[in-house]
């Protein structure tokens, strides 16, 4: 798979930055099947799908 730049939480809707992300994302302990990517892979696409910036690795 290639890299992407954005990775969104299907549990609590949070999108992350994944080249930004820090150890309070807990990233590690979102399960596979909650995660999801994004077409196009950008911010814009995240937010118009209702999900909510990480407040640790978003700066909005
Ligand atoms: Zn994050």
């Amino acid at each position: 798979m290639n890299m992407a730049g954005y990775l969104g939480n299907k549990s609590d809707n949070v999108v992350h930055h994944l080249a930004e992300m820090t150890p309070d994302c807990k990233i590690v302990q979102i399960k596979k099947s909650e995660k999801t990517y994004f077409i196009p892979d950008t911010l814009e696409e995240a937010i118009k799908e209702k999900f909510i910036r990480c407040k640790y690795c978003i700066q909005s």
